[in-house]
């Protein structure tokens, strides 16, 4: 579609890929992450595409004027890495995927479909700067947010009140790894008049598909486990809507918040292990889950890995895996007050030798941070609780380095 002021095609994505086995069956997610986003095979031809470092592309007047114009409308780079996210998310001929410049552009670019005045539904207890943005939204009398826990279902419905724009979820949420009923509130989502939106990070389209379960639009920070390197920053939103994609790409053109050629490049580098590196965090953060499950030094847990979880079940039935993020409590707290708790929880980061302390999530290197030391995190986490992001390193070298720490607490 020609833009009014003739600088774009909005969308220019080359679309899904269609790789299938001699029967006619697709190939399966982790042969689709590896195949898809490739140069055309002709002799010569490079097997990862080029980073295309230009922001303009020869147009007008030209012999044969081709579909590109400016880089902020659409360019080469983002075109591998958004075929290959549209083809995970499954959407479909009409849909697409749209790269961003973070994960909160992409949560901001979801968020700019409401209109002024609209209602929204979202978690209380997700994502800090979502909630951050969402309650700023609020504040400025934008929009009429309704904050929920989005794992009682039966409270998103009373939310939504017969009448929404966005019902907003996160599932499993950050940090308390709460699980939604995916399917159930995308149906009170939609009953209410509501586009639903699934923040899917902690998730990936490997584990959890939201447009299937009935989602009109995915969100990802792909600064996390998609890239898995945590050397770039990205987002991404994908819908099987051909004019939701139209409506989320014209924002983007407009609002600017866009994808650098070198990080989409980057992003779809990482991906290529995508399904390696989810299912061996998968394991381990399982496994570490229920060990600190068993040790008398920790609180609660919280994964969905453990049959004990709230979530436990309903991950069983809507996700292939458990994700590869989890937190705890130390144990012994009770009668203390929020400070004293903080700095217990603190002292144990510090005693690790193998994590890392810092924030983020998904990558190569295992990460623990104490989640209530950022000021925007909401109330509804814990002041001790520490969330940890689950690498590569081997499980017993991170499991020893935990137990050394949680043997150094008071
Ligand atoms: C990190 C994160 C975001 C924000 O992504 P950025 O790439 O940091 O902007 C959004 N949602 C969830 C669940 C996240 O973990």
């Amino acid at each position: 579609m020609a833009d009014r002021d003739g600088d774009a095609p909005d969308h220019t994505s080359a679309g899904p890929v269609h790789g299938t086995r001699a029967d006619g069956s697709p190939w399966s997610t982790a042969t689709r992450v590896v195949a898809g986003g490739r140069p055309a095979r002709e002799p010569d031809a490079p097997v990862n595409h080029p980073v295309a470092l230009s922001s303009t592309f020869v147009g007008a007047g030209a012999p044969a004027p081709g579909a590109r114009t400016y880089a902020r409308s659409g360019n080469a780079s983002w075109d591998p890495l958004e075929e290959v996210l549209a083809d995970l998310e499954g959407a479909g001929p009409d849909g697409g995927a749209l790269v961003l410049a973070s994960g909160m552009a992409a949560v901001a670019a979801v968020l700019s479909l409401v209109p002024v005045g609209g209602r929204v539904v979202a978690p209380g207890s997700s994502y800090n700067t979502t909630v951050e943005l969402l309650e700023r939204l609020a504040s400025e009398g934008r929009a009429h947010v309704t904050f929920v826990d989005v794992a009682d279902t039966g409270a998103v419905e009373d939310a939504l009140d017969d009448r929404a724009d966005l019902l907003w979820l996160e599932s499993p949420t950050n940090p308390l790894l709460e699980v939604a009923d995916l399917r159930a509130c995308a149906d009170a989502g939609h009953a209410a008049g509501a586009l639903v939106a699934v923040d899917g990070t902690f998730a990936t389209p490997l584990v959890q598909q939201p447009l299937a379960l009935g989602a009109d639009v995915v969100v990802h920070s792909v600064t996390k486990l998609l890239s898995g390197h945590s050397d770039v920053l990205l987002g991404a939103v994908a819908t099987s809507d051909a004019g939701l994609l139209q409506r989320l790409s014209t924002y983007r053109r407009i609002h600017g918040a866009i994808a650098g050629p070198m990080e989409a490049w980057l992003a779809l580098r990482g991906l290529r292990t995508l399904a390696l590196r989810v299912e061996r965090t998968g394991v381990t953060a399982a496994d570490l889950a229920r060990r600190l499950d068993a040790h008398p030094a920790v609180g609660r847990v919280r994964h969905p890995s453990l049959a004990h979880d709230p979530g436990h079940e309903r991950a069983r039935a809507q996700m292939r895996g458990f994700g590869s993020v989890l937190s705890f409590e130390p144990a012994g707290t009770e009668g203390l007050d929020d400070a004293e708790v903080a700095r217990r929880a603190d002292a144990f980061v510090a005693a690790l030798r193998l994590w890392t302390p810092a924030t983020s999530l998904g990558g190569v290197e295992s990460l623990v941070e104490r989640r209530r030391r950022h000021a925007n995190e909401p109330a509804s986490t814990p002041p001790g609780l520490l969330r940890l992001s689950v690498g590569l390193e081997d499980a017993d070298d991170l499991w020893d380095d935990l137990a050394q720490a949680l043997a150094a607490l008071p």
